[in-house]
């Protein structure tokens, strides 16, 4: 059988009819090899999100193709894009179907917090919110509101039914602590024995009205010492706030006694001679000192017994009354320079211009109050004068100098006399202005850190 087949084929093959036909095979084949394949790249349908980026994967074509496209991504729709070939033989004509849809859903932004608490007396109240789409724009209108227990269910829907959804979680709890502010200074001066007067403070609370407080302190006010009043108080949720005020116990100023304060100094030629004659009569006196005159004057200003305070590196009132930063970095200077020389922590301040001066209004609006503040947050005291001795102003010779400072004395208060020992009529006049002072039954000390601040009243 397998024999007679093959007989058959042979036969068959040689036959002219079945070279005719293997010659037309081979010739379609050839030409099937020679005809331009085409096909799409990707998918032939493809959906975007309007407004974004439309990119073509276009076809698979060796040859140079024509593309045309109606793609608008900026408009909803279904969109065509064609791929045309034409030459002498061939002719091709593909398409590819865009689809322009909107798949982005509306957001959803709540005001306030996605936990929100409220008063355990207190009902919730909506707070409101916002819904935004990218083709419908503004849907806040279309913003379905459900509550359920303890949940706030917010669902928007844009025309191409995209939907959104946020919950906002409302608890009854109060969280909130209260607020409590001092009524009156937050630094009190007293002298020894002075009575502490409660001033109490202001509080406030979310949800209640009545607030438990309790203030307690550990003033003596028999001893120069710095306490604090503690202020506490809890809402009825516990919720806890505490503030602080601090009371500062110092000595008082003696009445019939001189504290003679120098400004401006320390300089090489005054401050020396002001020195000897302070050891000579002894008397102690005030050092409000700056950058200037040799370091060996600061030195021995403490180690003659008197007492040294900052005064200002720079004096220049356009900068220190700038910013407080400015002021705080001026003070640290000196402050510095006073321990490098003697190891004196000094917190004893002199303003230029004394803490009512309105020259600083130019420079900063309010500043005096917020530095005087800041100074004694910081554990500095500023002290300034009752006793304008003239010397900066009018009184530029000795003899007025010192006609002016007798003058202004009084027996029946303490005279803090503001002086520079800058000046020449000053370091003059000096040993006249003790002489008589002593002779009338003055006596003199300086100021230090336990004495009751000298305070003039605030302008700026
Ligand atoms: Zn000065």
């Amino acid at each position: 059988m397998k024999d007679k087949i093959k007989k058959i084929d042979i036969t068959f093959h040689f036959t002219f009819l079945n070279v005719v036909f293997v010659i037309v095979f081979i010739s379609l084949f050839f030409l099937f090899l020679f005809v331009p394949k085409i096909h799409l790249k990707g998918d032939y349908v493809v959906d975007i999100n309007i407004n974004s980026k439309y990119v073509d994967e276009g076809v698979n074509f060796k040859k140079k193709i024509k593309t045309i496209s109606n793609v608008n991504t900026s408009k909803l729709g279904s969109y065509e894009v064609r791929y045309v070939y034409k030459d002498k033989i061939f002719k091709y004509n593909l398409k590819r179907i865009v689809n322009v849809k909107d798949k982005e859903a509306p957001k959803i932004v709540l005001e306030g917090d996605k936990n929100q608490y409220y008063c355990p007396n207190g009902t919730y109240e909506e707070l409101g919110y916002k819904a935004y789409d990218n083709v419908d724009k503004d849907v806040t209108s279309k913003v379905k509101v459900e509550k359920d227990d303890d949940r706030i269910i917010y669902t928007v829907k844009d025309s191409s039914n995209n939907k959104s959804q946020v919950i906002r979680k409302i608890i009854k709890k109060d969280v909130e602590a209260p607020i409590i502010s001092l009524n009156g200074d937050d630094n009190i001066f007293l002298e020894v024995n002075g009575t502490y007067i409660e001033e109490n403070v202001t509080v406030k609370d979310n949800c209640d009205l009545d607030t438990k407080l309790s203030i307690t302190n550990n003033i003596d006010n028999t001893k120069v010492g710095d306490y604090t009043v503690t202020y506490e108080v809890k809402d009825k949720s516990n919720n806890k706030s505490e503030i602080m005020r601090n009371v500062k116990i110092r000595e008082p100023l003696k009445s019939n006694t001189i504290y003679l304060t120098f400004d401006d100094g320390p300089r090489d030629g005054t401050t020396d001679v002001i020195l000897d004659i302070l050891k000579e009569k002894n008397v102690k006196a005030t050092f409000f000192v700056t950058m200037n005159g040799s370091d060996s004057l600061i030195k021995r200003i403490v180690d003659e017994g008197h007492s040294i305070g900052i005064h200002t590196a720079s004096h220049r009132y356009d900068l220190i009354y700038a910013s407080i930063d400015n002021y705080f970095n001026d003070l640290n200077q000196v402050e510095n320079r006073i321990y490098n020389i003697t190891g004196v922590h000094s917190k004893l301040v002199r303003f230029p211009g004394g803490s009512s001066n309105t020259i600083s209004k130019k420079y900063s609006e309010g500043i005096m109050s917020t530095l005087t503040r800041d100074l004694l947050n910081k554990g500095y005291q500023y002290y300034d004068w009752n006793v304008d001795s003239g010397d900066a102003s009018f009184a530029n010779s000795s003899t007025k100098l010192y006609n002016n400072v007798i003058n202004n004395l009084s027996h029946d208060k303490y005279n803090v006399i503001l002086m520079h020992d800058t000046k020449t009529y000053t370091r003059d006049a000096l040993s006249k202005i003790i002489d008589y002072a002593l002779s009338n039954g003055y006596s003199f000390d300086s100021i230090d850190i336990n004495s009751m601040p000298i305070r003039q009243k605030l302008n700026n």
